[in-house]
């Protein structure tokens, strides 16, 4: 008979009207997987949420272009498959594959945690980076409204932003983007890596089409925001083709975002294994490719660059010339010091 999960971990029934943390929530995982999870609820969706206590709201980080990142929520149901966040849910005892998709940690006291933060005499008002490790806007937002939360309290600390997502609810809390504005800097950049159908529809099954996001990208710039679009990672074979790089730049041109800019996919640790396996299972003829290029965590630089060149043409072409604040970008990477490699033609 199966055990109580309850009974075999008694840590919840102490907690009273007080959520776990993550440690806790890390423990009772390694003890008795998710199923152990008792409080999480199940939604529509058929994800799980479990809502935690968070003791601090700003986590500081090194060797980024930002001190600050804010995440309102870790793991997230978009599911897609090159996230580089998915190897972060291992920090949690969970996998980087369907439990960072379906197991969906919600950090309730954020707001309140955040602006007992801000409030501190010795806050800086320094840059954050909003959305690093999951996505503020992902469907369960709806329901929470913990970014709006945030935001609304950021802006009131006088504290700038830079926020990345693939949610087109983000349009709701333009109001409060205006704020943070006004208030201090506040940057919106949403992911589109490409418009190709079949590469969203491939890589990003849990995402709005992109499309949508572009035309959300445009209700925001209407609106006042400075928000551009992020394409962010382009997928070698599926997204690099220069047709499809010329479609997405033309479209996000079309749809007025304020700048553009672009990384190539890297793979690391859990997102690699991830990766990988989601390769060999639904296209096994492309793995030995990858396994060439990818043999470290970034493709090789001759390859990046080839990309990236492209992409700076046709921006140029499309009259998206204007750079965005490299300092911002959420999504941006460490230096890259990985041995160059050449020759891969993709
Ligand atoms: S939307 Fe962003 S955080 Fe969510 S799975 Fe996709 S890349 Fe990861």
């Amino acid at each position: 008979m199966a055990k109580n999960p309850v009974a075999t971990y008694p840590l919840f029934l102490d907690l009273g009207a007080h959520k776990p943390t993550s440690r806790d929530i890390a423990d009772t995982v390694k003890r008795g997987g998710i199923e152990a999870l008792t409080e999480a609820e199940r939604r529509a969706d058929e994800a799980r949420y479990q809502e935690i206590t968070c003791r601090s709201a700003l986590n500081s980080v090194r060797g980024m272009p930002f001190k600050w990142t804010l995440n309102t929520y870790r793991g997230c149901t978009h599911g897609c498959h090159y996230c580089f966040a998915r190897r972060y849910h291992v920090q949690f005892e969970m996998n980087a594959d369907d439990e960072f998709a379906s197991v969906i940690l919600v950090k309730r006291n954020i707001v309140d945690v955040l602006r007992r933060e801000l409030d501190r005499p010795s806050w800086a008002r320094e840059l954050v980076a909003v959305g690093t490790a999951t996505d503020p806007y992902q469907p369960i937002e709806g329901h929470y409204r913990l970014t709006r939360g945030c935001l609304s309290v950021l802006a009131a600390g006088r504290t700038p932003i830079g926020l990345v997502t693939k949610g087109p609810m983000i349009v709701r809390d333009r109001d409060v983007l205006l704020e943070v504005a006004r208030a201090a800097a506040a940057t919106v950049y949403m992911s589109v890596p490409t418009v190709d159908d079949d590469a969203w529809r491939i890589l990003e099954p849990g995402t709005a089409h992109p499309l949508q996001r572009l035309r959300a990208v445009r209700e925001l710039v209407n609106a006042g925001v400075n928000a551009g679009v992020l394409m962010a990672p382009i997928v070698p074979g599926f997204s690099s083709s220069r047709a499809k790089l010329e479609r997405t730049i033309k479209a996000i041109a079309d749809h007025g975002a304020r700048f553009v800019g672009c990384n190539v996919m890297y793979l690391q640790d859990g997102t690699r294994s991830h990766f990988m396996d989601f390769l060999a299972r639904e296209f096994p003829s492309m793995r030995p490719r990858y396994e060439r290029l990818y043999a470290h965590k970034y493709p090789p630089t001759s390859y990046r660059r080839e990309v990236q060149g492209m992409v700076r043409a046709l921006q140029e072409r499309f009259g998206l010339t204007r750079r965005e604040d490299a300092k911002a970008r959420p999504d941006a990477e460490p230096v890259v010091t990985e041995a160059e490699q050449v020759g891969f033609a993709w």
